[in-house]
């Protein structure tokens, strides 16, 4: 992954040609559950799943001059600035594997962000968001006990969702880690911007075109994911996606 460098294809910009395309944007606070079902969401509908939080940590990883930029933001749980998240998604999803749309997963995270999507989307290019919705209580655990799979990212939880062989992912055998910004402090500030920059974004998708639907996270995994698939239902996109 990281900035991909192929552009031109994606049919999910302006620019580009007119094909139909689906973009489903995950909204809800960190530790919702955006991640893990992205992930199935994915394999499922055929998107490739793009999550910017991942884009920064690879390019962290690769000591790019993005990830040095990036890395002091996320380290204390605050918003990476527009002017550098903008232009790495938008990249992206230049590529030729978002020809039928793509898997928003941690973007847009403030209504401004949502409307420099809009402005980049083509018109045959529709949106739809679900709202992972999670009280703030049963985050802090979910969160602080998480997992990520180093190599595909996949997350686990060392209580809720352990892995069948320690610190190993059951996908691909690569390493687990926790993310540096998982710990406790760090998740507190994260849950604040949450509340105050992202959570408006709700209101800007129910009011968009009927192209919100809510999903409850707190329910097991499987039942979420059934839910997931009810709520892409009822928005007809069965002919695009
Ligand atoms: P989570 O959803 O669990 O908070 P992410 O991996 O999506 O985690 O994001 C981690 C961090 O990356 C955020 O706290 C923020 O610093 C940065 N980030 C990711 N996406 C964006 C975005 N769209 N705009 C600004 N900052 C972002
Ligand atoms: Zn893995």
């Amino acid at each position: 992954m990281g900035c991909i460098l192929l552009t031109g294809q994606g049919v999910a910009m302006s620019q580009s040609n007119q094909k139909a395309a689906t973009i489903v944007v995950l909204l809800g606070p960190p530790g919702a559950g955006k991640g893990t079902h992205a992930t199935a969401m994915s394999e499922h509908l055929s998107l490739p799943h793009i999550s910017t939080g991942d884009l920064f940590r690879e390019n962290i990883r690769n000591n790019t001059v993005l990830g040095q930029n990036v890395k002091s933001f996320m380290n204390q749980g605050k918003l990476v600035p527009d002017e550098l998240v903008l232009d790495m998604l938008f990249q992206r999803m230049e590529a030729p594997d978002c020809a039928r749309g793509c898997i928003l997963d941690g973007f847009p995270r403030t209504v401004a962000q949502a409307k420099a999507l809009d402005a980049k989307l083509s018109k045959n290019t529709r949106i739809i968001a679900l709202n992972f919705n999670v009280p703030d209580s049963v985050l802090i655990e979910r969160i602080t006990g998480r997992l990520v799979c180093k190599d595909c990212k996949k997350p686990f939880h060392k209580r809720f969702d352990p892995p069948k062989q320690a610190n190993v992912c059951d996908t691909c055998g690569g390493t687990l880690v926790t993310r540096e910004d998982d710990q406790e402090n760090i998740v507190r500030k994260r849950l604040e911007v949450y509340h105050e920059e992202s959570q408006p974004l709700i209101e800007y998708y129910a009011k968009k075109n009927d192209s919100l639907r809510e999903v409850d996270s707190q329910n097991p995994k499987e039942q979420v994911f059934r839910d997931i698939l009810l709520a892409l239902s009822t928005l007809k996109t069965k002919e695009s996606l």
